[in-house]
């Protein structure tokens, strides 16, 4: 058995005082960090909860909406700005766990949660980089269905399992974090990398960094927004391909549209490529089809995922005909 101390922080500078201690973490709902450490997969000495702290979902001068880290998914999902303006995310939150998951997860969890990579779970037989960075990577060779397409390298093919972060990266969030170092924000783009050398770093946040809020800007078309998630079973399955997506449409031509995939990579992958090359252009299968074509040119399937590029290609065309009101 792994022994550790458990705090709950009073305040952020609590917070932050408690979880600067080596090999502390941050608890939010618990339920991925809790689970991996009953796996022993995640060892803190100290668990800091920062559950009580701010979960107060605010509109805000220039009308971007500022979602405390600790608001539970539900929360957000349920909020009337997040369904009126922005319901892309509340789709994408509805679409992933269960309600009783969903009811203890927080927004600063969901960002941060791990993996659901089986060779990482595997810690008695398999190898992985992000459990014992250098030991190797059992999924590139082995069975890879549910693996990236997109951004992989040697050293790691893991997906990131998170539906909410897909529709934040498509709406270009804001994430509010602070640390010993004081108060900063990170672009939603910059906070989960690509693996690389190095897949045990998962995101650019700072040892002791604790993230107190996410922001969405004001994105006047976010309020005609889809999120479609496809997977093994309706419910209660992370996704195989999931589509995030905003799209503004005048005169039978692509104004403005964002794009975000999940599903295809190690961190949410925000589709630069697709939406470049849609604006002005015509709502049509056509050229939905050609920007997702251009958008995954590079893709490269392991032996049992070339399915996957397929599924995104239809998927993304599926959801734009849908945003653009032609096909339901
Ligand atoms: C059976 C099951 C099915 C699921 N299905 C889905 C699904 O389909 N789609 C999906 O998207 N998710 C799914 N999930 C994952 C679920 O969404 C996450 O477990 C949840 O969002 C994590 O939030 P939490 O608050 O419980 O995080 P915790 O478990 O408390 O923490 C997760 C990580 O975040 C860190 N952390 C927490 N708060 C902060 C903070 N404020 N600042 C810095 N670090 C912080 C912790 O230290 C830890 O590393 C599923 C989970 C389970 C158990």
């Amino acid at each position: 058995m792994n022994s550790f101390t458990y705090v709950r922080a009073n305040d952020v500078a609590d917070a932050v005082r408690l979880g600067s201690g080596a090999d502390a973490k941050f608890l939010g709902g618990g339920t991925n960090l809790v689970d991996l450490m009953r796996e022993t997969l995640e060892r803190p000495s100290a668990l800091v909860d920062v559950s009580g702290l701010s979960s107060a979902i605010t509109e805000q001068a220039d009308g971007s909406l500022l979602i405390g880290a600790a608001a539970r998914n539900t929360a957000v999902a349920e909020h009337i700005a997040v369904r009126t303006r922005y319901p892309l995310l509340s789709r994408a939150i509805l679409a992933g766990a269960s309600g009783q998951i969903r009811n203890m997860a927080t927004v600063g969890g969901n960002l941060l949660q791990r993996t659901r990579c089986t060779y990482f779970y595997d810690d008695d037989g398999s190898r992985c980089n992000k459990r014992v960075p250098g030991q190797g990577c059992d999924a590139v060779e082995g069975f890879n269905r549910i693996h990236a397409i997109l951004g992989a390298s040697a050293a790691c093919v893991a997906t990131h399992p998170s539906d909410m972060c897909v529709a934040l990266a498509a709406l270009g969030a804001i994430v509010h974090v602070t640390g010993s170092d004081g108060e900063r924000t990170i672009e939603f783009a910059d906070l989960h990398v690509l693996p690389g050398e190095h897949p045990e770093v998962e995101t650019t946040l700072r040892r002791g960094e604790l993230i107190i809020a996410v922001e969405l800007p004001v994105l006047s078309f976010a309020k005609h927004s889809t999120y479609r998630k496809v997977r093994d079973r309706a419910s209660y399955a992370f996704a195989l391909i999931s589509v995030a997506a905003a799209m503004e449409v005048d005169n039978g031509a692509v104004k403005d549209i964002r794009l975000a995939l999940g599903g295809v990579a190690h961190k949410p992958w925000r589709a630069l490529k697709l939406e470049a090359s849609l604006k002005g252009r015509p709502a049509t299968d056509e050229s939905f089809l050609a920007a997702a074509t251009e958008e995954l040119s590079d893709a490269k399937p392991l032996a049992h995922n070339g399915f996957k590029i397929e599924l995104a290609r239809r998927t993304i065309v599926a959801v734009l005909a849908e945003l653009a009101g032609y096909r339901s």
